[in-house]
This record gives C-alpha cells, sequence and structure tokens, in this order.
C-alpha cells in the first residue's frame, strides 16, 4: 500500500540523518511518497515564521511525519519549533523505547524499557515572566499577597502548570500502552514530596488511573532523584515509566547513555489525530555538515513510524539490517566507535547507511 508521508528534514546533522533515513526506508521496499516541508530558522526569510503553516497542514493532512532535530536559539530568539509542532497538533505523548543495540557500547546489555513522556504542559509550557516585566512584578505581588512566597524582584519566572486532563491522558496511554506490549508494569516519577500541587496531582492522577488497571498492570512510583540513581544503578528493574514533561525530558537523555549515546535513541510524539517520529537528540551543531552524525535514532524512529502505519514487514527488516551492521561492528560511527573504546577507523554517515541497505538488499 502506498503511503505519504511528511519530511521535515530539519536542521544541523538533521538534514544527514533525515536523507540516510529516506534512503533506508525506501530500501526497506515501503512505497513511501514524500512530502517535504520546511521548519526551523532556514524559514525565517521566507515565511517570516520558523514553522510555517503549510508545515503544519502536511502533517495534519497526512497524519504521520517524520522529522529530523531542529535547532533552537538558547536564552533569546523564536521559542522552541519542535515544542510549538506538538503544542499546535496536540501530541501529547513522547514516546521513546530505549533498548540495548549490542555493538553499541552500552553500559548494560538488557536495557529494556519505555519513557513515556507527558509532551503538552509543565515547565516546558513556555508560559514565562521576563525579569523587570510588569508581567512578573504583578505576579511577584500576587505571591507576595497570598502568603504563596516570596519571589526576588530580580527574578525571571517560568510557570509549572500540571492538570487532571494531561495528567489522566498521559498516564492511560502509559497503562495502555504496557497492556497492549505486554508490559507489565507502569512507574510514575514525580517529585510530589516538594511539588505538592502540580507533582503531587499528577501522582494523584496516577494512583486513581493504576487502579483501573489492577490485577493486569502493576504499578510504582518513585521520587524523580531516586528514580536517576536506580535507573542508572539497575535499569532491569523498569520497563514502562509515565513521566511529567520536563523530568521526562532528561530522563529520555540519561537512559540514552546507558545505551550507548543518543545516536541510537528513537523516538515518536502522538496525538489522537497525528504522530511526528524523531529521534531523541538534536541538532548536534558540532558535527553538522561533516558526514559523522550517527541517523541510527531517526532510522529506528522511521521502523516506529512503519510499524505505526501498518508496514511492519518493512520495519522488521529495518530493524534486522541495524542489528546486523552493529553485531558486525564494521560500518559504525565514531560516536560508536567512542563508546566502544574502539580505535578502529569510524564510518561515514553515508557508510553506516550503506552498509544497512547492502544488508537489506543482499
Ligand atoms: P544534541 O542532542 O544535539 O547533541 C549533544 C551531543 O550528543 C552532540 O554534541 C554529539 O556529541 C552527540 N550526538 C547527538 N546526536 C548524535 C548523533 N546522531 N550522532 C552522533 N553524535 C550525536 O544536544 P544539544 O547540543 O543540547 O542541542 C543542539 C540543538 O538541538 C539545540 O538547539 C537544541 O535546542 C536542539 N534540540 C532539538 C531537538 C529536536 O529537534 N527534537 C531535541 C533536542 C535538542
Amino acid at each position: 500500500m502506498q503511503h505519504t508521508i511528511t519530511l521535515i528534514p530539519g536542521d544541523g546533522i538533521g538534514l544527514e540523518t533525515s536523507a540516510a533515513t529516506k534512503r533506508v526506508v525506501e530500501a526497506s521496499g515501503a512505497d513511501i511518497v514524500w512530502e517535504e516541508v520546511p521548519a526551523g530558522e532556514a524559514c525565517l526569510e521566507t515565511y517570516g515564521t520558523p514553522l510555517p503553516e503549510q508545515t503544519l497542514e502536511a502533517v495534519r493532512r497526512n497524519k504521520v511525519a517524520i522529522k529530523g532535530p531542529i535547532t533552537t536559539p538558547v536564552g533569546t530568539g523564536f521559542r522552541s519549533v519542535n515544542v510549538a509542532l506538538r503544542k499546535e497538533l496536540d501530541l501529547y505523548v513522547c514516546l521513546r523505547p530505549v533498548v540495548s543495540l549490542p555493538g553499541a557500547g552500552g553500559r548494560y546489555e538488557n536495557v529494556d524499557l519505555v519513557i513515556v513522556r507527558e509532551n503538552s504542559e509543565d515547565l516546558y509550557a513556555g508560559i514565562e515572566f521576563e525579569k523587570g516585566s510588569a508581567e512578573a512584578a504583578r505576579l511577584i505581588e500576587l505571591c507576595k499577597e497570598t502568603g504563596a512566597g516570596v519571589i526576588r524582584p530580580d527574578s525571571g519566572i517560568s510557570i509549572k502548570p500540571i492538570s487532571v486532563t494531561a495528567s489522566e491522558r498521559i498516564l492511560r496511554f502509559g497503562f495502555e500502552y504496557a497492556l497492549a506490549n505486554g508490559r507489565a508494569k507502569v512507574t510514575a516519577a514525580h517529585k510530589a514530596n516538594i511539588m505538592k500541587y502540580s507533582d503531587g496531582l499528577f501522582l494523584q492522577v496516577a494512583r486513581e488511573v493504576a487502579q483501573r488497571y489492577e490485577g493486569r498492570v502493576e504499578f510504582e512510583d518513585r521520587i524523580i532523584d531516586a528514580f536517576c540513581m536506580n535507573l542508572v544503578k539497575d535499569p532491569s528493574q523498569f520497563d514502562v515509566v509515565v513521566f511529567p514533561n520536563l523530568y521526562g525530558d532528561i530522563a529520555s537523555d540519561l537512559a540514552a547513555g546507558l545505551i550507548g549515546g543518543l545516536g541510537i535513541a528513537p523516538g515518536a510524539n502522538i496525538g489522537d489525530e497525528c504522530a511526528i517520529f524523531e529521534p531523541v537528540h538534536g541538532s548536534a551543531p558540532k558535527h553538522a555538515g561533516k558526514n559523522t552524525a550517527n541517523p541510527t535514532a531517526q532510522i529506528i524512529s522511521a521502523a516506529m513510524m512503519l510499524e505505526h502505519i501498518g508496514e511492519r514487514e518493512c520495519a522488521k527488516r529495518i530493524r534486522e539490517a541495524v542489528a546486523e551492521v552493529y553485531a558486525r561492528g564494521e560500518h559504525v560511527t565514531q560516536d560508536i566507535r567512542r563508546a566502544t573504546a574502539s580505535e578502529k577507523p569510524a564510518a561515514s554517515c553515508t557508510e553506516f547507511t550503506q552498509a544497512l541497505i547492502d544488508c537489506m538488499t543482499k
């Protein structure tokens, strides 16, 4: 069956990892028509925005997209296009399977857990007040008046909203995912001991949702700092882990570090209407344009995408080729050579991609 997929190549190493992904998906035998649309800083001049309406429209129309990373200016400039895409399309689930890949230099051999990160609120909601602004002053005054607390007048302020609505739907997704994928346990990670009205609410909803799955899926909760220590000590104790937005962001990179690095960590942003598949990593500017980036994370994201659209055989071909190329270890990129402390020469992004394609078409 033919599928039209939106392709957002991104920028930085995204241009290279997206080109590699496209080649690998085509070699898998999937019948894909790509609708390529832009996003990011390069759009500013032509469209006056880093996220043109035509890009959003293409994702809405095709329902499924694959995306390379997009650079976000730090501290100043436009807000994250990645966050805006998730918000505009209500992609409230960020799904990130963290699975060991033999040959990738992971710290453990059998990591197999799934990060489910809430994608629409928390400190990521982008509700912020600039230091010295009239709005910040009003908020500081309100906190003083209501006895909520004293905020220094030279503070910038970010708001952390956590709602029942968003917590309920992400937790339900976590439990449903566990059931559908034969997973035994859901862990909710939080800091409810300190942030009682935000993380405390998330935990309360988690416990309520867990009750509906009693006897079918086990449930536990962990305080986020203890969770991080336990994850590093023994990742096998976790199965599906549901996080509010910011902790999920940080835990994703932490977990990627356990399996060999960001170069092999895939992901998806999923809503009720559409889904965008993308690697966990960013645009890694220091590698951009050098043909040294590892495209594996985006390629496995594409395998997740193919599974999502029912092309399981094509996805399997890609996953098997990735496993084989890593197991052989002859054509892996520089990040993996470092993770495995190997002095053998590293493959370029295109050499690695060709090795995968050769594997699928031999
Ligand atoms: P990053 O993930 O881009 O890179 C961190 C480091 O990890 C790199 O310097 C590199 O050493 C390594 N790395 C990451 N991906 C790799 C790959 N595929 N192959 C080889 N090595 C890889 O994180 P950063 O440097 O904090 O962010 C760079 C930019 O990307 C920022 O503008 C950030 O906002 C953006 N970003 C975008 C997304 C997204 O598009 N979804 C996600 C995260 C960060």
